[in-house]
């Protein structure tokens, strides 16, 4: 419903004569997706939730006009739309601190001129023209910043190995595949504020001696592809891009490249295969794609949210950024928060933001008066928390301890009224649809796996089922070729781990 709301609002503008005082700009999701429509109100921050059509006179009229606040469209309390002032977004969510979406639903992402007003391009031009190579290597390294995707890598150190490895040409490619069910950050950023992308990956470009940069988006985001392709040409026009940036003798183009669909494509390797041309299926690792990547050349691979963080990590320090978060894993993560709560949407906290303070702070607690059951982190082939480990610390580190994983930032979360077995059909199922078949493991044991969890949900499972569950799990993570296959399990046996009971409920009681 935005747009028809914003049709309304221009027409509504023109009639008061404000059309002249007030520009109307389009954003990417600004976050609260729950109240959605949003509209924001700068310069006093103010958000109004769930407008609709009907709603945009009143507003045009009364805060538009005449300066006051529309109470029944305030999306948070009067005193929550106090604190929010102009160009701050920190203080929109309490708890929240926004670096990677620092300019979503600020500035106007089609208009690079926004972007520069927001100090956008600065930190490439301070790297072009006073950093050394090995001093931006060494910056993204002691800021302790991991990569997004889900792997968690250090990136300073994949930096480093792309920029040792011998080539006469090199590669950056963002991966914007975002495949992931449940996760819709790197859309954020790139709908609300594609340069912040450009600008990082020539920053990287320039570290690692690459003159090309890829962006690897998923074919659904559409809106973002048009948005970056907008950046690029402005980039371009402004000589951000291109020949000799800041007259320093880099060079550095970006190309886009989108996707047809496919899960695994997400995988670094099947990645560069699908850039490539070719069918997106992993290779066997090593090589690594630092050393041998894109057309067999050195290449860097970072994930959207990783690469947003670069140039406020330039601008602001390693020191800085290694500050936020915990001790292993700095800075922040943006989470798509989804499932049974009260209000779903992204939010970008601290590392280290336990699970109950998203669920119950930003998710405003499990909807319909219900209780909470399980939490699903890291999309489909992250692991399930039960309620009594509701306050671990969302890092990858602390979720490794209790075998569930960050992945990509997703979060799903499910009250008492799921089944778990129904649960971990559901993922399963999943997998087997996205299993590229080429190896055995993975083509067969997901397979085998959802056929045992479909016979347990259906009463008709035996005890040594759970035994077969565990001994293809081991294989499957053992020995599947890339880590589709080797985490395909994890969800099914965090289930297993923390609701036993109900997997015996099912089978001895035939439930
Ligand atoms: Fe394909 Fe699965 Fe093997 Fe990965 S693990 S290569 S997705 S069959």
């Amino acid at each position: 419903g935005a747009k028809e709301v914003e049709r309304a609002l221009v027409k509504e503008l023109k009639r008061l004569e404000l059309d002249n005082e007030i520009k109307v700009v389009d954003t990417g999701c600004l976050g609260p997706c729950e109240a959605a429509p949003v509209m924001v109100i700068y310069p006093e921050g103010v958000y109004y939730g769930n407008v609709q059509v009907e709603d945009v006179a009143e507003i045009a009229e009364e805060h538009l006009l005449k300066g006051r606040r529309v109470q029944r469209l305030l999306y948070e309390s009067e005193e929550d739309a106090e604190i929010i002032t102009p160009y701050q977004q920190e203080d929109v969510f309490p708890g929240e601190m926004r670096i990677v979406l620092r300019n979503c639903g600020v500035i106007d992402p089609e208009d690079i001129k926004q972007y520069i007003g927001q100090d956008g391009y600065k930190s490439l031009g301070t790297v072009l023209t006073e950093l050394s190579q090995e001093e931006v290597i060494n910056m993204v390294d002691e800021s302790g910043l991991r990569g997004r995707g889900g792997a968690g890598f250090p990136a300073g150190l994949k930096w480093k190995f792309t920029n040792q490895a011998e080539g006469d040409e090199k590669y950056v490619v963002a991966n914007a595949d975002e495949g992931e069910p449940g996760t819709s950050k790197d859309r954020l950023i790139m709908e609300g504020d594609p340069h912040s992308l450009l600008e990082a990956m020539a920053i990287a470009g320039y570290a690692v001696g690459a003159n090309t940069g890829y962006i690897y988006i998923r074919g659904e985001y559409q809106l973002a592809v048009s948005r970056l392709q907008t950046a690029i040409e402005q980039a371009e026009e402004m000589g951000l891009l291109g020949e000799n940036i800041f007259d320093s003798g880099f060079d550095f183009k970006i190309k886009i490249r989108e996707g047809a669909g496919a899960y695994v494509c997400g995988e670094e390797t099947a990645l560069l295969q699908s850039i490539e041309g070719e069918r997106g299926e992993p290779q066997v690792k090593p090589p690594y794609p630092p050393n041998e990547g894109l057309w067999g050349k050195p290449t860097l691979i970072n994930n959207v949210e990783t690469l947003a963080n670069i140039p406020v990590i330039m601008e602001k320090g390693a020191e800085w950024f290694s500050e936020i978060g915990t001790e292993s894993c700095t800075g922040t993560k943006v989470f798509t928060v989804s499932g049974d709560v009260e209000k779903e949407g992204l939010i970008e906290v601290p590392m280290g933001t336990t699970l109950r303070e998203i669920v119950e702070g930003f998710g405003g607690g499990i909807a319909n008066g219900k209780e909470f059951k399980v939490a699903q982190t890291g999309g489909t082939s992250g692991g399930c928390i039960p309620k009594d480990l509701m306050d671990t610390p969302m890092d990858y580190d602390s979720l490794a301890e209790v075998g569930a994983t960050l992945g990509s930032g997703a979060l799903l979360i499910m009250d008492e009224t799921h089944c778990i077995i129904d649960v971990a059909k559901c993922f399963m199922h999943f997998f087997e649809h996205e299993s590229c078949g080429k190896c055995l493991p993975c083509r067969e044991g997901n397979t085998r796996m959802y056929e045992i969890l479909d016979r347990i949900s259906k009463g008709e499972g035996v005890l040594a089922d759970l035994n077969k569950l565990q001994d293809l799990a081991d294989v499957m993570s053992n020995s599947a070729l890339c880590g589709l296959g080797q985490a395909a399990p994890t969800p099914i046996m965090t289930t297993l781990n923390h609701f036993k009971d109900e997997y015996l409920a099912h089978i001895t009681a035939k439930v």
